[in-house]
């Protein structure tokens, strides 16, 4: 089964609240009748009995909430699931990706993004979304982290790349022929903000210069490894215009389950 989880948690985003208010946004675009139930690689994603939409989690404050993520995606595991979550900010990957680093001993992270996400201290708060790859890299947690769309690395956050061993491919550098090729499980974790804000402009960090919906697809659809789940972060209805943002995160969340059911 593949469980797709809600997790409404937006209290560690630094500049702007909203993330909260996405799973909702977005499953109700998934189910839209706009488009039909069809990943682009031939799977039928939305009357599937190996897809189950879970009731969006109900969470407390602070590290409360970050333990409750790791529990409820800990569950998951334990039955069997694969699972991909929607945000909510980028700070519930750590604990998701602490889940699943105990079934997975040789976890791959492909992670989507304008921003590296690797501060080791981001204004005293250790769960910060600007963070979670810092605490994961930290606790060893993924064999390789390979990140694409980056574009704001500053000084410190080279030296955490550096440190960490974090395999980054700048947005400066990207190009369509670059090939995706991990041994084993493969995560996906897909902040929209890797996306250029024409293709995603629902997020909270508006970086022009980036991704386009596109070239995330057929990176997912290319990569060599079996992709085993993934999380969709950082959708903020705010800031939306026509649904746009939130329809591209369904289109996505449809070619990771299909990408998903097709590594099975
Ligand atoms: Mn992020
Ligand atoms: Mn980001």
């Amino acid at each position: 089964m593949i469980s797709i989880l809600g997790i409404p948690l937006d209290e560690n985003s630094s500049f702007l609240k909203g993330s909260a208010k996405a799973p909702q946004k977005i499953i109700e675009a998934f189910h839209s009748d706009s488009t039909n139930d069809f990943s682009e690689n031939g799977i039928n994603c939305r009357s599937n009995k190996m897809v189950e939409i879970l009731d969006p989690l109900e969470l407390p404050s602070g590290e409360l909430a970050i333990n409750d993520i790791h529990n409820a995606t800990f569950k998951e595991l334990e039955q069997g699931n694969n699972l991909i979550s929607i945000g909510g900010d980028h700070s519930i990957t750590f604990p998701i990706i602490k889940a699943h680093a105990k079934k997975y001993d040789s976890l791959n992270i492909l992670h989507f993004d304008a921003h590296p996400d690797l501060y080791d201290n981001f204004e005293n708060n250790p769960f910060s979304h600007a963070s979670p790859f810092a605490r994961i890299m930290e606790n060893n947690l993924a064999n390789r982290l390979v990140q694409v769309g980056i574009r704001t690395l500053n000084d410190h956050q080279r030296a955490q790349v550096d440190k960490f061993g974090v395999e980054v491919i700048e947005m400066k550098d990207f190009n369509h022929d670059l090939s995706f090729d991990f041994d084993g499980p493969v995560y996906i974790s897909l902040d929209l903000d890797g996306l250029d804000p024409a293709y995603a402009p629902g997020v909270s960090h508006l970086e022009p210069g980036g991704l386009t919906t596109r070239n995330i697809i057929n990176i997912i659809h290319s990569l060599k490894g079996d992709v085993i789940g993934g999380d969709i972060v950082e959708y903020n209805p705010i800031n939306d215009v026509n649904d746009i943002t939130a329809i591209t995160a369904a289109k996505l969340l449809k070619e990771i389950i299909g990408r998903i059911i097709k590594s099975k």
